[in-house]
Parts: structure tokens; sequence; C-alpha cells
């Protein structure tokens, strides 16, 4: 069993080793980086790159790294050794100040979408003091942000930070009018991370599972997850294995993995953390990611993490878990005193208006080829953005629309805004999976997200869209007192609800009635990636960027441009992983097998020529038909991918891919899982769902 507090946080260099190892002088400079966003200077950071070197080397570390998140989605580091050869032939092991704050990556390999011409190469890596630097695998590594020279995010940790910023900024303001003084607002997640595990040796089998993370073929299993046996069901040996020295390397890293289950899925799991400041909770779920690839391999498997590996059974998501916290009270939580609950009100009816206003471009932060798999497929919440509040909530709400006194179930009259919301919320805010965007007690869970993305850019976009809100708060309200401001931020709230009604939905949201409902309500319904991105550069989203400094114009066109890019390459790799196992693996498997029916049906006439061959010659007709279907389905893959790959504008082509390729892609999936069951596993050119779900 593992001493849990002896390990937690073993590798990393927090604040506990910060104020154990650095001189009070320097722990208090740091601190104030840390909590006030002062720049550090030099001298201190060369004292905390020795005091973190010393430590490093002390846990085993040889090398140091600033890690990273290009564009690419995962992390990224290079690894540079500490050591220094003296001119004696000794050598020292160094680390500066200025190798801590500052790296110099070649960045011309990372995707920029054309902000970074490759003549000016040079990005560079900036520590974030506010994540902890961390040893893993023997390399101290310094969570950064990757710049360009001219400044330019190039990564996915910028803008977050930028948006952390903006709404430290905009809620001090909102705050301020309810007498508050100025204190640290950040925002907090949690994400809970789902993931299949699979057999190594099923996984290598498959081609398409290897190239594409996700299987494109293949018919489904005998057995589904309709026994409703395996969410929460006992968890097999060889997985409860690999979870037991997944958490052990977690808690060393210092991420408080919590909670670990089956998930509804065979072979699906789930891993919750506790959750911590967005920046630092979107490190530790990188890293809990990363982990789990490697750390599969140690016990013979392969975890899986692209949201939709298996079709017929459910996809693998990313609840977002996310509230605001000011020190260390929770502003999304009803709290017991009235003053509490106006702010709440204020808070929720910001959050209302945030999801509402901006609900494409927060769509669009988790479109993605994998996702779109998943969302509105009957088992993720639908493609449409709305947001659950559970029936006592949505009734306060619609009370205060209406401008009537609230009776709640808790049968108190309450005079809303003045009085006190009974602490009752938290219990009745009942589960509606279906809903993309739920108030659960105290924080709201965004359900959209897939397994494999980086919540960096959902998380940005809810908290710049959140300091919008806040700053049309302040603008009204700043100057106001007492009773004044109380009545004006009464009045803010009903009338921020009331426009905004629309997108609060606490129904089924897999119902087609839901599906009308919302295109009258005039929700937007982007339902694959190539129609979800172009709202990024709609000005209006573009001036929500700029007004918050999150985001300039060019950097909004640039991730565009990336986005657009990496969608267009996943489909073209896996157009071309499809046509290529058909034609080396499936085509010829079945053609040979046809080939085998006639050798029998021809052996038994040569051995009894009256014998009747009926049964035989009819499953070969079946075959054959297939095959021709298979083959023609090939043949239109073929030439429309050929087609699309000569399109040279990147909206275009992704346009092509989503409507066009992909229900060919569709159609000879089918063909061929359609003889997936009528042909022998032995003669089969791949393992089934059936071997590679259910293993013991
Ligand atoms: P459930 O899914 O049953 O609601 P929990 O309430 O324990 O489970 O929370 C699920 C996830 O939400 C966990 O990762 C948890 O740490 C996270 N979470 C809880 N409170 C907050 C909060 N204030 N901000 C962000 N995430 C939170
Ligand atoms: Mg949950």
């Amino acid at each position: 069993m593992s001493n849990v507090p002896e390990i937690f946080g073993s590798m990393v260099f927090n604040q506990h080793v910060m104020k154990e190892r650095l001189p009070k002088n320097t722990f208090k400079q740091l601190m104030k980086t840390i909590e006030k966003g002062e720049p550090l200077d030099l001298e201190v950071a060369n004292v905390v790159a020795h005091a973190m070197k010393e430590w490093a080397i002390e846990k085993g570390a040889t090398h140091y790294t600033h890690w990273f998140q290009p564009l690419t989605g995962i992390t990224s580091e290079k690894h540079d050794g500490f050591l220094d050869p003296q001119p004696d032939g000794r050598a020292i092991m160094s680390f500066s100040g200025k190798e801590l704050i500052q790296g110099e990556p070649d960045a011309s390999s990372f995707p920029s979408g054309g902000l970074r011409a490759t003549f000016e190469a040079r990005g560079y890596t900036a520590w974030d003091p506010t994540s902890y630097a961390f040893i893993k695998d023997e390399v101290l590594c310094i969570p950064t942000a990757f710049c360009s020279y001219t400044g330019e995010a190039l990564d996915e940790k910028t803008p977050l930070l930028r948006s952390m910023k903006a709404i430290d900024e905009q809620a001090n303001r909102a705050l301020a009018c309810f007498g508050e003084p100025k204190q640290r607002v950040v925002t907090t997640v949690g994400a809970e991370q789902e993931y299949f595990l699979i057999s190594e040796e099923q996984y290598e089998q498959r081609t398409d599972l290897i190239l594409t993370g996700r299987t494109l073929f293949g018919y489904s299993p005998c057995k589904g997850q309709e026994l409703e046996e395996h969410y929460f069901g006992a968890i097999r040996p060889t997985v409860n294995e690999f979870m037991k020295e997944l958490d052990d390397e977690l808690w060393a890293l210092g991420v408080s993995a919590k909670t670990k289950h089956n998930e509804v899925a065979p072979a699906q799991h789930e891993l919750a953390p506790i959750f911590t400041e967005a920046n630092r909770g979107i490190d530790e779920n990188l890293l809990t990611m990363e982990k789990m690839r490697l750390l599969a391999s140690r016990h013979g498997l392969v975890c899986l993490q692209h949201e939709k590996p298996f079709e017929g059974i459910n996809g693998s998501g990313k609840h977002n878990n996310w509230s605001i916290s000011a020190g260390n009270k929770n502003l999304l939580d009803p709290g017991d005193n009235p003053q509490d609950n106006l702010r709440f009100l204020v808070l929720l009816a910001g959050v209302i208006k945030a999801v509402d206003d901006y609900q494409e471009l927060l769509r669009m932060t988790v479109a993605s080829a994998g996702n779109d798999h998943r969302l509105g497929a009957n088992e993720a919440p639908p493609a449409i953005i709305s947001i659950f509040l559970g029936d006592e909530l949505g009734q306060i709400v619609d009370a205060l629309i209406a401008g009537k006194d609230y009776e709640g179930a808790a049968k108190t009259m309450m005079d809303l805004g003045v009085d006190v919301l009974p602490n009752f919320m938290k219990d009745s805010t009942d589960r509606n999976r279906t809903s993309p965007f739920a108030f659960t007690g105290n924080k709201f869970e965004f359900r959209m997200p897939g397994s494999a993305m980086n919540l960096s850019d959902a998380n940005t976009v809810l908290n710049t869209a959140m300091a919008k809100s806040l700053k049309d708060f302040a603008d009204a309200m700043e100057g106001l007192e007492g009773e004044t401001f109380q009545e004006a931020a009464f009045a803010w709230v009903k009338q921020t609800l009331s426009d905004h009604q629309r997108i609060i939905f606490n129904g089924n949201g897999y119902s087609e009635e839901w599906e009308q409902e919302a295109a009258r309500r005039g929700l937007a319904n982007n339902k694959n990636t190539a129609d979800a991105l172009p709202c990024f550069i709609d000005p209006k989203n573009i001036a929500l960027f700029e007004e918050f400094g999150v985001l300039s114009e060019a950097e909004v066109r640039s991730r565009y441009e990336v986005k657009l890019e990496k969608y267009c390459k996943l489909i073209n790799i896996e157009a071309r992983t499809m046509r290529r196992m058909l034609r080396r693996q499936y085509l010829p498997a079945i053609s040979a097998y046809a080939a085998k029916i006639a050798d029998h049906i021809t052996s038994i006439k040569t051995a009894m020529p009256t014998l009747s061959t009926q049964t035989q010659e009819e499953h070969l007709v079946r075959i054959q038909q297939g095959l021709d279907a298979a083959k023609k389905a090939y043949d239109a893959l073929a030439t429309k991918h050929k087609e699309i790959v000569e399109i040279e504008d990147a909206q275009e082509m992704a346009n092509a891919y989503a409507h066009e390729l992909i229900p060919i892609m569709e159609t000879a999936r089918y063909e061929v899982d359609q003889l997936e069951i009528l042909i022998p596993s032995t003669d089969w050119p791949v393992p089934s769902y059936n071997k590679i779900l259910f293993y013991a």
C-alpha cells in the first residue's frame, strides 16, 4: 500500500519546498510574482534556479526542460543537461536564472498558422511560475508559455493565462461594487478524464487504431453496454494494477487523482482529480494523459484517448468542471446570507449571458475530428449549447424573470435578492447527462470537451466571455452604493436573465423536439468541425478577444488556420488509412475467402456431383456481392479523396471532407462491416470488437 502523504507532491517544486529551500526574501518575491503577477527579476530567478537545480539533482534529475503546449494539442519538451564541462576536465551541474525563465526552442516545426514565417524560426518559452516545476523521468520540467519573438502566442497556455488575468480584473471590479477588498480571483478546473484500455496484442493488429486512434472498421460487439454492468463495476486485475501505478506516479507529481472507476462502455474507464486553478488543472490533466499512455505499456495495455475509438458504444469525453473563486470563496456557491445570494445571482446571470452570447465560440472550442463522432450522437451532449439549471434553480430564475416571489420546495416564501436562498441546490440539482453545460450545485460542468483535447481553448473562451459579463455589470454599477446598488444589481440580474433565457433548457437534450425547439429559439447547431470553426473569426468574437487582450486578430486568424489544418490532416490520414486497409487487408481477405467457398463447391461437386451445393452457392453470391459493394465504395472513396486533396482553400477542403468524404467513408465501413459477420474470424484480417473489448 502506498503512503500517500509521503508520496504526494514529492516530485514537485511546490510552495512547501520553495519555503524550505529559498532564502526568505527570495521566497517572498517569488510569491508576489505568483500571486500578483509581478515580474520576476533576474537576481531572484538566479537564486530560485539554483535551489531548484539542487533539489532536482537530489531527486535524481540530470536534465531540465521547458515544458510547453504548442498548438498540436499535446505537450512538448526538449531536454537539456545540467552538465557543464570545466576546463580541467571535470564537470559541474549548472542551471541559471536565465535558463529558468526563458528558453529558445526552434519553433519552426510547430504549427503557427502562418504567424511565424520560417525564416524567423525562433520562438521563446517563458516560465509560468503559477504552475509548479516538477520532475518527470529524471528531467526537471518547467511549465512555460510559448511565444514568437514578436510576442504572439504560439501555444495553448498563453491565452489561457491572459483570460485568467481578464477575469481577475473584471471580477475584482464587480466584487468591489459589493464592497469587497481587492483579492485574487481565479477560475478553477477539475477535468474528468475518460479513456479506454485494450490489450497491446490486439492493438498491434489494427492499423486503424495505430494510425488514427480509432477503428475505421468493425461490426459492433455481440454485447455492448446494455447490461450496464461495466459502469462502476469491479475493476479487472490488469487494469487495477495499471490504475494503482498511475495513482502513485500522479501523486508524486502533485496531481490529486481522486476518483477512478469503470465507465459505461466495456473497456472504458475514468479518472477524476480534485480541482485546482485552471492553468494548473490543465497542466495536470495533460500530465495525467501522458502518464496514462506511457504506463499502460508496462501492463501490456494501450490507453486510447480518442473520442470515439469504437462505433456503437460510448465514446470518451472530458467533463470540464468550472467555477470562479475569490480568495478561498467559491463564487458560484449560493452561500447562506443575503449578501452572498445577490452576488451569486449576479455571477449566475453572468455565466448565462456569457454562454448565450458566445455559444458558437464555446462550441468551436470543442470541435475536432474525433469529437464530431460524439457530439449529437445520443451518448454525449448534442452539438447545441444550452444550460441546465435543475428544477429548483430553474424555478427561481423563472420567478425572477416574471418578477414573482418564489415559493420553493423548502416552503420558504422568498423575496429574492434580499432573503436567503436555502442551501438545497447542491442536493437537488439532479443529473441531466444530456446537458452540455450543467449547474451542479456550486460549479458548472461543461460536458462537450472530448477526451483527447487540451482544455485550454474551452476555458480561455469561458473565462473571457465571463470577464465580459462581469465588465458589463461593473460598468453599470460602479459608483452606486447601499440600497441603490442592491436595487440596480437586482435589476441587472433580472434583465440579464430575461435577455438570455433562451439558453436555459432543463429537458432532454437528445430529443428531436429539442433540436426543433432550439432552432426556434435561434440557438446555433453546428454539427461538425468544418461548420463550427468559421465563427472563430467572426468580428464579434475577434472583438471579444481583443477587448480583453486575450488574442489579437492575427492570433485568432492563425489559430483558426491551425485548427482547420489539423482537421483536414486528420481526415486525410483516416482516408488514407482506410484506403490502404481496404486495398491491402479487407478486399484481398474477402476475395480469398470467396475463392475458398468456390473451392469447397468444386470439391463437393467433384466428390458427389448430384449433391446440392445451394447453401454454399448462396453464401458465395452474398460474399461476392459484398465484395463488389466494398470495392465500389473503395473506388468512390479514392476518387473523392484525390479530388479533395487538390482543394487549395483550407475551409473549403474541410467542408468537402466533412460533407462529402465522410459519408463515403461511412458507406465503405458499412459494406466491410456487413461482411465481417459473414466471414469466419480465422479468415478475417483483423481482430473483432468482441475480442478487443472483452479481455481478462
Ligand atoms: P460529481 O461529478 O459527482 O459532481 P464532484 O462534485 O466530486 O463529482 O466533482 C467532479 C469534479 O468536479 C471533480 O474533478 C472535482 O474536483 C470538480 N470540482 C468540484 N468543485 C469544483 C469547483 N469549484 N471548480 C472546479 N471544479 C470543481
Ligand atoms: Mg461529472
